[in-house]
């Protein structure tokens, strides 16, 4: 195991942080050496512009267009250079939401975010897992516009060929460093999670089949390996080091261990590597940037960062080429200082140009009112409490299934809803909703509700209920209220769109308690974190049934909330949730009540000090709330808070 890396070293340096010299390496007179520059975009999730459609404001932090000016950048610093997309291409942005509505991509159209990637000339890509959300055939009709192919070794139509190339070879001529030009066969392999069963069940079910990322890997790479040299992987998934388990949605630490990989692109976790996000992790070095010992690059997500991969390779006496050295690199687009972005790079005009009707089209499309509300719609207050945004969200998903369940079976049922607060922090100092009292636009409830979900009803039991709330509640660490000084509120490990808060009930969270549910393993520990557990006022009883409407992601299994895994479920809705919320506020016409709350911390027996990381505008919304204190800001531009409790 290395050593464990102080964080400042990483903080202090900004680019260049790998430095294993590229120069380093002397070798025999004669024979060539080439400097093969290996660029990666991923996680682009359809941010093409820097820009926030939900404000209508520039946004430093996100945009192809500004990482094509670093591309541009990178490939003018050597003679050779190959560019690589990892998915997670065209769903994650207003601008994906607004070409994914029926009609509007006209047949033989190509898609914007293709347009736009055409013209940086990408030498392959692989799917994401995002790129399922809108159905296979807008996916097939997107990714038919792009002008480089795509390989995917772990997608297979439900015949058992492959849905795309699992592998291939480009052959291309580079220049060495004595001038001589040499034809190199460059091998590129593809895979997604194979988690995409389950997050898009509906869309892919009966259709294709995925496999385990390492067992693909396994199958091809011999193959590939004898007609290449340089291999390289795209794999749209994230680093895990725990043993292997099949089917493992983060596996390319375990594909490193797959003999014959030169170069390993990963993504889909939205992580920056090399970097301190994986400091200490045993056979990751997160300063050099390798997996067991393979170069291996994340290049963050939305276009915060280019991943660039340096191999200096070097001709063998057999023939081939190998490896003799390496440099990483996760190079940002920007930097935070101070709480304030600051923008390393100008956007390239010939991007946004590709994209500009429809961008302008998103602006517009965004705009259009939907209803209006009388309360201020925020999510600073998402994890301390009852809040009014998740309220009305579950509010309105009670409102739109009740019409569809009228005259079913379950009619009778009571009704309850599951939501959580997606923009609650969890990306950056800056993602919060913060939706003034007034007229509501679509982008605002866009806001309110990023993803792309359909709406989804599944029975439960009041027992099942109350497991479904446990496993929420591990968004808290264990407070200790012996303990004097404060304590850390938010587990941030757990993302906040796995938070559910269930209306139509109320309870409360005992943070006393360690959490029933921890990590992915699905066996509840002998704890109970929610107490106070009622309907109608009453404590819930645990054999009763209700109908709880949430939506596909956590319905099919997302999160690994106990007993949900896409069976007894009682609605399958045509719409998404976002869809319902605006058909909710339409026929509301104007809300002026807030939703009715659900759920607080239970008063610990001792007053206790609690720590989380907000926005500094929370600091003027208190409103005289006194429990609230605002301590100062922390490297990643949060303003971090005090809650007294107790
Ligand atoms: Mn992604
Ligand atoms: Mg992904």
């Amino acid at each position: 195991m290395q050593a464990s890396l102080r964080r400042r070293s990483f903080v202090g340096g900004g680019l260049g942080l790998a430095t294993a010299g590229l120069a380093a390496h002397a070798h025999a007179a004669g024979a060539a050496t080439i400097k093969l520059r290996l660029l990666e975009t991923s996680d682009l999730h359809m941010f093409v512009y820097d820009y926030d459609y939900y404000h209508e404001r520039r946004d430093a932090t996100v945009g192809l267009s500004k990482v094509a000016s670093l591309i541009a950048q990178a490939r003018a610093q050597g003679p050779n250079s190959m560019l690589f997309d990892n998915g997670d291409i065209i769903q994650g942005s207003p601008l994906g939401d607004m070409l994914a509505q029926p009609g509007t991509l006209k047949p033989g159209e190509i898609h914007p975010m293709f347009a736009a990637m055409n013209t940086l000339g990408y030498d392959a890509a692989t799917l994401g897992n995002h790129e399922f959300n809108y159905g296979l055939p807008y996916m097939d009709h997107a990714i038919a516009g792009a002008n480089f192919p795509f390989v995917c070794a772990n997608l297979a139509r439900i015949d058992g060929t492959f849905y795309l190339p699992p592998t291939m070879v480009i052959t291309r001529n580079f220049k060495a460093e004595d001038g001589s030009e040499h034809a190199l066969r460059i091998g590129v392999i593809g895979f997604l999670p194979p988690q995409i069963m389950v997050w898009d069940r509906s869309n892919l079910e009966g259709k294709v089949t995925t496999t385990d990322i390492v067992t693909a890997a396994r199958a091809q790479i011999p193959a590939l390996r004898a007609q290449c040299d340089v291999l390289v992987a795209l794999c749209h998934s994230g680093i895990d080091t725990r043993p292997a388990a099949s089917g493992f949605e983060n596996a390319a630490y375990h594909l490193a261990g797959v003999p014959g990989i030169d170069v390993i692109f990963t993504g889909h976790s939205h992580r920056v590597f090399p970097g301190p996000d994986y400091d200490g992790r045993p056979g990751v070095d997160a300063l050099r940037g390798t997996l067991a010992g393979v170069p291996a690059v994340m290049p963050g997500f939305w276009g915060s960062h280019l991943g660039i991969i340096d191999l200096s390779l070097q001709k063998s006496a057999d023939g081939g080429w190998k490896v003799a050295d390496f440099k990483v690199e996760a190079r940002p687009t920007y930097r935070r200082e101070k709480g304030q972005v600051i923008s390393l790079v100008e956007p390239n005009t010939a991007i946004t140009a590709a994209a500009a009707p429809a961008h302008q089209a998103t602006i517009e499309w965004m705009r259009q009112p939907v209803g209006e509300v009388k309360f201020p719609l925020n999510s600073y207050f998402s994890l301390l409490g009852s809040d009014a945004a998740v309220g009305l969200v579950n509010d309105a998903q009670v409102w739109y299934a009740r019409k569809l369940l009228a005259g079913t079976e379950y009619a009778g049922l009571p009704l309850l809803a599951a939501a959580a607060p997606f923009k609650a922090g969890g990306t950056g100092p800056d993602s919060f909703i913060d939706i003034a009292p007034g007229p509501v636009a679509l982008r605002e409830v866009a806001d309110l509700y990023v993803f792309a979900n359909t709406l989804v009803a599944v029975k439960r039991t009041g027992a099942e209920v109350a497991e479904w709330l446990e496993k929420s509640a591990g968004q808290f660490n264990q407070i200790d209220p012996a303990k004097a000084g404060p304590q850390k509120l938010l587990n941030t490990s757990v993302p906040t769109y796995n938070f559910d808060v269930i209306s139509g009930l109320t309870y409360e969270i005992d943070l006393t308690q360690p959490s029933r549910y921890q990590g992915n393993d699905p066996k509840p520990r002998p704890y109970r974190r929610i107490v106070n557990l009622r309907f109608e006022g009453q404590p819930i009883d645990p054999a009763r049934e209700f109908v709880v409407v949430t939506n596909n992601y956590r319905s099919d299994g997302g999160g690994g909330f106990p007993g949900l895994d896409g069976s007894r479920v009682v609605l399958r809705a045509p719409d998404l949730n976002r869809d319902a919320i605006v058909s909710y506020l339409r026929a509301m016409g104007t809300l002026r009540n807030k939703p009715v709350a659900t759920w607080s911390f239970a008063e610990p027996l001792q007053k206790v000090t609690l720590a989380f990381r907000s926005a500094a505008r929370l600091e003027a919304l208190l409103d005289g709330r006194s429990d609230i204190t605002r301590v100062g800001l922390d490297a990643d531009g949060y303003t971090e808070y005090q809650l007294a409790l107790g």
